[in-house]
């Protein structure tokens, strides 16, 4: 079993804290009442038991609240029902496209890119998106306990070349405030570290999870903090999530957005360009476009990439410059991500 992260000192109270940890257990998990809160007959386009089984639906409620009710083609819907198509096999979709079992530092720590490691810091998400990379990891062989903790922190110690620290997962910020600070610190405790990068789609799926005492912990931080966020569609933000995006800029944070390019949730021009001017108006830059990676069960998502290259050269002629994400792939033994378009 994965052990959780070790966690520092309590933090200020915080009334939201609980908030977000009463949306965490309180997610939908049953088909049938997914498809009953939205108004939808199960009879039209079943859940497959079989996707369900390799990775079980997962949905937070204000998450859901966002959906059409009604409308089996929601962009949000689509990007979290466990469809019949993940069950065929796609000759060149495998479990691991990426090698990152390849690319492992020690546990819980990949590196692939100069300067930059990666810390799976967190077993679990709060939504499981159906085109995850991640969703066949081994997050229980990659998530140390307190003793393998330290032994990870102490790689990145002896490596001066790194120099940010990206928290990724799962999604880290499923770890309490607690468990973060203990990791933060210990960060902060590595002279040649002057990055932390988050990765997180909770403030998006959970907007309660910027807590007061996130905000504080990421304020106090001598580490300049970089939050990437992960949103596919404008209509996945809502007000609730502008005033999360507004309390994480306050805090000094700089907010990036990456997205997926899916088909049937974002790849036409107009879901594009809604996206980019949100995430605008929410404070936000959007900085990768990815193309899907190859991972088995989500061959029904890839858009292709002349298709993205098409899309993004459109968006071009719309947008200002900054409002133009990078369509992006990772073809694994590069130094980057590869850039498309
Ligand atoms: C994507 C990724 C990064 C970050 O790459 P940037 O181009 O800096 O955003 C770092 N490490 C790993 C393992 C990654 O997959
Ligand atoms: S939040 Fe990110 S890591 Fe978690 S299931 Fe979705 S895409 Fe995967």
């Amino acid at each position: 079993m994965s052990n959780p992260l070790p966690f520092e000192r309590p933090l200020a109270s915080d009334r939201a804290a609980s908030h977000w940890r009463l949306a965490m257990t309180d997610l939908v998990t049953d088909p049938a009442e997914l498809l009953a809160l939205l108004r939808l007959d199960a009879s039209a386009k079943p859940a497959s038991l079989a996707a369900q089984q390799d990775f079980p639906l997962r949905v937070p409620r204000p998450f859901v609240a966002r959906m059409a009710p009604g409308d089996w083609s929601d962009p949000l819907l689509r990007q979290v029902w466990p469809a019949a198509e993940e069950e065929t096999n796609h000759a060149g979709w495998v479990d691991d496209p990426l090698q990152e079992q390849a690319a492992t530092l020690a546990p819980g720590i990949l590196q692939k890119y100069p300067g930059r490691a990666l810390l799976t810091a967190a077993p679990h998400c709060a939504i499981h998106c159906r085109y995850c990379f991640r969703r066949h990891f081994d997050y229980d062989g990659n998530s140390p306990g307190r003793e393998a903790w330290e032994q990870s922190l102490n790689t990145l110690h002896q490596d001066p070349s790194i120099r940010e620290a990206i928290l990724s997962g799962g999604d880290p910020l499923a770890n309490s405030d607690r468990q973060l600070a203990w990791l933060v610190r210990r960060l902060e405790a590595i002279p040649h570290l002057d990055t932390l990068r988050i990765h997180s789609r909770l403030p998006v799926v959970i907007p309660n999870r910027v807590t007061t005492a996130l905000l504080e912990l990421l304020q106090a931080s001598r580490l300049r903090v970089v939050m990437v966020l992960h949103v596919n569609h404008a209509q996945e933000l809502d007000a609730d999530c502008n005033e999360a995006m507004a309390r994480l800029g306050d805090a000094g944070l700089v907010l990036l957005n990456q997205s997926v390019l899916l088909a049937d949730v974002n790849d036409s021009l107009e879901a594009l360009e809604a996206l980019s001017e949100r995430l605008f108006t929410a404070g936000v830059l959007p900085y990768y476009l990815h193309l899907p990676d190859r991972v088995a069960g989500t061959a029904h998502f890839d858009v292709g990439e002349a298709r993205g290259c098409e899309l993004i050269a459109a968006l071009r002629a719309r947008l200002p410059g900054y409002l133009v994400p990078r369509l992006v792939r990772e073809i694994p033994g590069q130094s980057s991500k590869t850039i498309i378009a």
